[in-house]
């Protein structure tokens, strides 16, 4: 079974020293240190539980540097529900100890054993099966597949119990392994692709060996492919992934079919018929044309479908947020963790970060954007998985529109053909209001005063409509040293339209290392107290201001609107 790289959880600086040990067994591993309790690490965490909890969830393997009680109590309330489970282990902060506790179908007692290994200590395994024959049978390696875990795990009771066993097929991982063999044993494991009916003395394992070509336009498809297998007479476990003409990359009957047989996707090309298409994926394989549609191709050995035709590609625009990990959505982090690509301004790739060395960053200009996201389509069309960043909301003046305007505008269909898919973010203008309080909290109006793109007459006009209409304002790119004096008189233009007491809420770096926040009157406002990183909000006439117990101000304007203003 293959995971994600390790999260590797500390609590305190006492635990980096054997944290980095650990971090070099593993390429991409990224330690998480408790926020002002650990200086150095790849990820700053703020609360104990939720990150782990969320690890966990996230299907991570986590291997904590504290007590193994801990662990347990923290991962207790998610461990009654079914699902697949990452490898949890417990080791001790000066890595004398490593304790594998969960994950034992996720190569949790390897990885313990790798680990110790790597301290130069022990691990403490209490696995029965494992401890007698130096392998977790029920746990066989990438590229095969266990048939049924339930008889899988009377079958190795029944081994411990004292029972001997033969080995029927190619079992190349087991021949390190101490089992009792006697070739005429009454139990036996069983490796190869033909279906077989499951019984209690048969450990089926199945490698994944078989591929499906499909040429176009097979109705039901994995009703079609089952009936394929069957009459193949070939186990579905063994089906290692579905082979297509790549100019039938967009079609969702063959995504959608791929997903419910949980097998890769690749694609081949030039397009030919199935049973073509399989030969020349697979030239040693034996090929069984199913009919003029559908061609199995059977190999000995499990597939590295990486090797097979291409993927499609995927291009995600994410937006990560204001700054502050938490700030983070959970799908941008798990698509960070999958890209091979990453394109950005370098302030934002940077703020992505860390990635793993195998992932490519291409650090660009700001004002590239075109050229930025035509360089992610060219990726993309080549089966990597590239993403473009920016940050607050991709969709919000970023990276985004740039993106759709660069496919409209291309006739190329490998560019049409790639995943596309936009991520959302927090957006500056709603990360400072959060911390303001609720100064949107009505009707609003999001402009960037930016005059790079669009005329100043039209941010003139818009800027006097939307304050006559008392929308409350956000202005995004506010000024530059470029655009020194656009802020001036936008301002001139909100006062004939505002009082001068109307709140005013300057947030900089917010969710960023040295953020500020003040709250201050139209009035009160210049610009110098004002620059490109900083987000302006302008209240409406029914925005109010009170001081909060902590100090500072609540700003909020309520959800109600009338002519007898509260504030
Ligand atoms: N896509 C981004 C906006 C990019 S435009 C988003 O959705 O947030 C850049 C402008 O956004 C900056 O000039 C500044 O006005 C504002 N901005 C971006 N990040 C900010 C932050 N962390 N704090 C305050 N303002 C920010």
């Amino acid at each position: 079974m293959t995971h994600s790289a390790p999260a590797i959880v500390i609590l305190g600086n006492g635990s980096l020293a054997t944290a980095r040990k650990i971090a070099q067994l593993y390429p991409g591993a990224l330690i998480h240190g408790l926020a002002e309790r650990v200086e150095g690490a790849d990820r700053v965490y703020h609360e104990f539980g939720a990150t782990l909890r969320e690890l966990y969830q996230q299907d991570t393997p986590i291997i904590a540097l504290c007590a193994a009680g801990i662990v347990i109590r923290t991962l207790a309330p998610l461990l009654l529900e079914k699902g697949a489970e990452p490898p949890v282990l417990a080791v001790a902060e000066d890595g004398s100890a490593v304790v594998p506790l969960l994950g034992g179908l996720g190569g949790v007692n390897g990885m313990a054993r790798e680990i110790a290994a790597g301290l130069d200590v022990a691990a403490a395994i209490t696995t029965s099966g494992e401890l007698r024959f130096g392998t977790c049978l029920l746990n066989p390696p990438d590229g095969y597949a266990l048939g049924d875990l339930e008889l899988g795990k009377r079958f190795v009771s029944d081994l411990l119990a004292g029972e001997h066993v033969r080995i029927e097929g190619a079992a190349p991982w087991l021949a390190q392994a101490q089992l009792p063999q006697d070739a005429e044993a009454h139990l036996s494991i069983h490796v190869g692709s033909a279906e077989r009916a499951p019984t209690a003395n048969e450990l089926l394992i199945y490698p994944r060996s078989v591929l499906l070509a499909v040429s176009a336009g097979v109705a039901d498809l994995p009703q079609t492919i089952r009936a394929a297998l069957r009459q193949a007479q070939v186990a579905a476990q063994s089906l290692a992934c579905l082979l297509a003409p790549a100019t039938e990359m967009a079609s969702p009957t063959l995504r959608e079919a791929a997903l419910e047989l949980g097998v890769p996707l690749r694609f081949s090309s030039p397009a030919g018929a199935a049973s073509e298409m399989a030969r020349r994926a697979l030239p040693g394989a034996t090929i069984i044309p199913i009919d003029g549609h559908l061609a199995l191709a059977i190999a000995e050995q499990p597939l590295n479908v990486s090797q097979i035709g291409q993927p499609r590609g995927r291009l995600a625009v994410i937006g990560l947020g204001p700054g502050a990990a938490e700030l983070m959505v959970p799908a941008v982090k798990a698509e960070l963790a999958r890209a091979t690509d990453v394109l950005g301004y370098e302030t934002y790739v940077r703020m992505a970060g860390p990635f793993r060395p195998d992932q490519v960053l291409h650090c660009t200009d700001n004002r590239e954007e075109m050229q930025r996201a035509r360089h992610a389509f060219e990726l993309a069309a080549q089966g990597r998985s590239v993403i473009v960043v920016s940050s607050g909301d991709p969709g919000v003046f970023a990276m985004a529109a740039a993106v759709l305007e660069a496919l409209h505008e291309s006739s190329d269909p490998a560019w049409h053909s790639v995943e596309l898919e936009i991520l959302p973010g927090v957006s500056a203008s709603l990360a400072t209001a959060a911390q303001a309080g609720a100064p949107l909290g009505h009707d609003f109006c999001v402009m960037s005063l930016s005059d790079n793109l669009k005329p100043w007459s039209i941010i003139e006009k818009r800027l006097d409509l939307a304050a006559e209409a008392d929308l409350a304002l956000a202005f995004y790119n506010p000024i530059s040293r470029s655009r020194p004096w656009q802020l001036g008189r936008a301002l001139e233009i909100v006062a004939q339209h505002r009082r001068p007491k109307t709140p005013v809420v300057l947030g900089r770096d917010i969710g960023r290392p040295g953020q500020t926040l003040r709250v201050i009157t139209l009035g009160a406002l210049t610009p110098e107290q004002v620059d490109m990183r900083t987000m302006v909000l302008i209240g409406s006439s029914t925005t109010c201001v009170f001081p909060r117990a902590e100090g500072g101000d609540w700003v909020y304007t309520p959800r109600w609107y009338g002519n007898k203003p509260l504030c």
